[in-house]
């Protein structure tokens, strides 16, 4: 697993929430491209803020994005055995 899946998923929140660096953005793109285990990372989160987002308000609480990050990269841990 490369080092880039650890940047990426820091980036995550910012990406799902709209609120990104085009050129960052461009490049998760890229990397979601190329990277299953990152897509199937960003699929169940853009679920997850879906369904948060549904009979709430628009935008994510800081305080939800902070969990969000940091319950992937708890996951990401336990999957792939690497901080
Ligand atoms: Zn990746």
């Amino acid at each position: 697993m490369a080092k880039k899946c650890e940047e990426f998923i820091s980036g995550l929140a910012d990406y799902i929430d709209g609120e990104i660096e085009p050129e960052l953005c461009e490049e998760i793109e890229k990397h979601i491209g190329q990277c299953n285990n990152c897509r199937i990372m960003v699929d169940s989160l853009r679920q997850t803020v879906r369904l948060c987002r549904e009979g709430k308000e628009e935008k994510l609480p800081p305080a939800l994005e902070e969990k969000l990050t940091g319950m992937l990269k708890k996951r990401w841990k336990e999957k792939f055995g690497q901080a």
